[in-house]
């Protein structure tokens, strides 16, 4: 196939960590015969140091045109001081998440088999394995609802609001993101759909239209429903329980950073966000990380696996998606770790020796 990738550096180890998922999607273009036409725009500090805007025009118009955005990270201390509009953070992300109608954050939570040392869980509770996606609404809920002061400043509140159309189109996103983490019918896939339905009534909405849609489309996917408070529980308690984990906004803040950081390694976990036409932005879960950047030391394997999530999700390429992550599987298997996961004293290789080692390893078909 033929596809279009927008590819925003950003700042910090954005560009160090960019180009080597850059590198691994040259492999998978070799390998299957694909033509990915990658090229790079200005985004985060970087652009406004260049162009006087963290998001510029023809930033943003590449992205809307893309198949698909794969960002590094943006922000740092150097533009701290900017007003809070004009932060990359602020104007690149939220201003791209709104225009690009990004309404579902994908992250999973995966703890791989050579670095089940990394979690902070105890060993019988990791071994059962942990696997999931976080799938989280985004564009909804108390962070976009009306809010405001009143009693002269000393009460506050922020509406929660959410319609059947909101809730309808991002179970949709994770009933297809569990079918498709099983394709060969090998076991029933799962969704817990977590709210607080026995106190919020838009919990109550959430929950109706979620079971509704399971019984009209998705029957072949097993659907439970958990409180928010059970489940954040069940996270630390029992992991394995989880498949796929579907969300409103602010549940899923909360719960996708206690999953990532039961996995114990931050620079091993990617993200995806996709909205309503067919291209998504995806991104490491992790920052620019000023205090390693231009050491050649940050692990690239978090923005490697978001090239992974690309594949499959915006491009439907399964089979590739898969052969990024073997790769990754393979290389960690053999002993290679960046610092950051690295054992204590054990030896530790460059971001661009991971990042070589990960390509070789995706053109070699087994
Ligand atoms: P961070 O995620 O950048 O770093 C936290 C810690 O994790 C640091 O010690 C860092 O060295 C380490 N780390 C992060 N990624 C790593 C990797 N790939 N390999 C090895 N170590 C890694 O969080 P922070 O320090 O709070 O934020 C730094 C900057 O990034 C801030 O300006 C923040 O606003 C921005 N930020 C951007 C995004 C984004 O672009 N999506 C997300 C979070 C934070």
């Amino acid at each position: 196939m033929e596809a279009q990738i927008a590819v925003l550096a950003g700042d910090g180890i954005g560009p160090e960590i960019v180009a080597e998922a850059v590198k691994v999607l040259c492999a998978v273009e070799r390998r299957f015969g694909h033509r990915f036409e990658m090229k790079e725009y200005p985004v985060g500090g970087a652009a406004y140091d260049c162009c006087g805007d963290c998001l510029p025009d023809e930033t943003l118009a590449a992205c809307k045109s893309a198949d698909a955005i794969l960002l590094g990270a943006v922000g740092g201390p150097k533009w701290d001081r900017l007003p809070v509009s004009q932060r990359p953070e602020r104007r690149a992300l939220l201003t791209l998440r709104s225009e690009l109608g990004l309404f579902a954050n994908l992250r999973p939570a995966k703890v791989w088999d050579a670095l089940t040392g990394a979690s902070p869980l105890r060993e019988e509770i990791v071994s059962a394995g942990i696997d999931m996606l976080i799938v989280r609404e985004l564009t909804g809920g108390a962070y976009f609802g009306e809010k405001g002061r009143g009693d002269g400043g000393r009460s506050a509140y922020d509406v929660t609001p959410y319609s059947v159309h909101e809730i309808e189109r991002v179970a949709r996103v994770a009933f297809e993101a569990a079918r498709r983490r099983f394709p060969q019918g090998g076991r029933l896939p799962k969704v817990t759909s977590v709210d607080k339905a026995n106190v919020l009534e838009t919990s109550r909405l959430w929950r109706e239209t979620v079971t509704a849609l399971h019984a009209a489309e998705y029957a072949d996917v097993e659907l439970e429903h958990l409180y928010v408070d059970n489940a954040a529980m069940q996270l630390v308690r029992a992991p394995s329980r989880f498949d796929v984990i579907l969300t409103e906004n602010m549940f899923g803040d909360i719960l996708s950073d206690e999953a990532s950081q039961i996995t114990g390694s931050i620079g091993m976990l990617p993200s995806a966000s996709v909205g309503v036409s067919g291209g998504g932005l995806y991104e490491p879960i992790h920052g620019s990380a000023p205090d390693i950047a231009g050491k050649g030391i940050a692990n690239p394997l978090a923005t490697i696996l978001s090239a992974a999530a690309m594949l499959r999700h915006s491009f439907g390429l399964g089979a590739e998606a898969d052969a990024i992550e073997h790769a990754v599987a393979s290389v960690l298997a053999r002993g290679l770790r960046t610092a950051d996961i690295a054992d204590q004293g054990g030896a530790s290789v460059s971001t661009s020796a991971m990042g070589d080692a990960v390509a070789e390893a995706v053109g070699v078909v087994i």
